[in-house]
């Protein structure tokens, strides 16, 4: 097969010749990447509505998207349960890591690529049909493939990225119910799935090519960086970027990290902002508190550092496989004690519906609770903040929790938060009647 006819049949039956920018929109669902209730599940779901502008000659997009909330009960991260719309854009451009590859994973994007980077073609026999693989390898040694049809259209394109939890993660993305709009062919149904579970279910309404699009460049990506502040005798709540934030505990001949990152990056500031807090003394253990990409992604550095991980056993088949766990790994279940006669360091699994694996760190002595997600506190409003009057349940969830373990709580270090806070915003919080943001709502599902 010649290679350069078929990706010229393909543009020429897209209209990918004259087309330089383009702007789409319309509504579904988006599911939050690395944010599942269960370690290896599915990410939870919300009703979406977008707006993605693209310009094929700077390689760059922006996507806009509206999120509100899906699930009922509310389950699994991505800041539900949404009380409010989550409105928020990421723009991808040769600045950013993946960059222009996101244009790559479109049908007129791929096209050009495709005929400017040496792709080859194979064809491969599905569903009772024959389909045509471009491949090639496009921006920053990425590899991508494209599913071309008998009428030249591209059906599917794949890639695979490397994620720090997953390992080698492909993302599929599906382009169906191609129509004539304004002199070139678009899909109207796009659908996305990144690690098996979909990320993206879109039903395009408006598609404008050649539209005027004014794509900003991307905030430059924040150093990361952590400094420890005393919060007790021999314990420090270690602030800095990316968030969140971790806390560092001085047992008599070792130091614990709380909390794994985001990033291997703000994990190994984490380590050598312990090291130098508690000189002469291993970082023995660091507990990680969940699986969601924000708490798990700085996993590898313990690793690479020999600390011992402290985790959920639900966690074992996630981690195991990329070696994010070790043969020493500690598998809690209900609860694990670390106590050498000069502190007592509890961990506690709480059930509840942002992760069911969560663990929180308690200090009975100092009466200081560490916790992330199921209590957060940035001292400014967030869409997650119920109206007045009514209670998140992931917050409840604590509060049960709390209770029923018969913590005596004096204050919280969150791990997405500015500072130790005292445990009164907490009871406050807990203040009025238990409600997810959709229960009562008659036929919203
Ligand atoms: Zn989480």
């Amino acid at each position: 097969m010649n290679t350069a006819l078929l990706l010229m049949q393909v543009a020429a039956a897209l209209g990918a010749g004259d087309l330089h920018t383009i702007q789409y929109s319309g509504s579904g669902f988006t599911y939050v990447f690395g944010q599942s209730y269960q370690p290896g599940g599915a990410y939870p779901k919300f009703r979406l509505t977008y707006t993605r502008a693209i310009d094929f000659d700077a390689r760059a997009s922006r996507e806009q998207v509206t999120r509100t909330q899906f699930e009922e009960p509310p389950r699994g991260g991505g800041n539900q349960p949404l009380y409010r719309e989550v409105t928020g854009a990421t723009l991808s451009t040769d600045a950013t890591p993946w960059g222009a590859g996101t244009v790559t994973l479109t049908p007129h994007g791929f096209v050009n690529a495709a005929l400017a980077n040496a792709a080859t073609v194979r064809t491969v026999r599905t569903g009772g049909r024959t389909l045509t693989v471009v491949s090639f390898t496009g921006h920053r040694g990425f590899k991508v493939e494209g599913y071309v049809n008998a009428q030249h259209l591209i059906e599917r394109i794949d890639t695979w990225v490397q994620n720090p939890i997953l390992g080698e993660t492909r993302i599929e993305t599906t382009y169906a119910d191609y129509r004539p709009v304004a002199g070139i062919t678009f899909p109207m149904r796009i659908v996305q799935r990144q690690g098996g579970f979909p990320t993206l279910e879109l039903t395009v309404s408006d598609v404008r090519p050649n539209a005027t699009v004014d794509i900003p460049a991307p905030a430059p990506a924040v150093p990361a960086r952590a400094e420890g502040h005393r919060i007790a005798d021999g314990v420090w709540y270690l602030t800095g970027a990316p968030e969140p934030n971790s806390q560092l505990v001085e047992m008599r001949d070792y130091a614990v990290l709380i909390e794994s990152s985001i990033s291997e990056a703000r994990a190994a500031a984490n380590i050598a902002e312990a090291r130098r807090l508690v000189p002469g003394k291993p970082i023995r253990y660091h507990v990680n508190s969940h699986h969601h990409a924000d708490h798990a992604g700085g996993l590898r550095a313990y690793v690479s550092a020999g600390i011992t991980l402290v985790t959920h056993e639900m966690n074992r088949r996630l981690y195991e496989r990329p070696g994010l766990a070790t043969a020493g790994t500690v598998w809690v279940k209900d609860r694990y004690v670390l106590d050498d006669g000069s502190r007592r360091l509890e961990i506690h699994h709480v059930p509840n519906g942002h992760a069911a694996n969560l663990l929180m760190s308690y200090l009975p002595r100092e009466r200081l609770l560490m916790v992330t997600d199921v209590f957060n506190d940035f001292g400014e409003p967030r869409p997650n903040d119920p109206p007045p009057g009514l209670v998140s349940p992931y917050y409840a969830a604590l509060g049960e929790r709390i209770r029923a373990l018969k913590l005596d709580v004096e204050r919280i270090a969150p791990s997405h938060g500015r500072d130790v806070v005292p445990a009164e915003r907490l009871r406050k919080a807990l203040e009025g009647t238990v409600q997810s943001p959709l229960r009562g709502r008659s036929g919203s599902l």
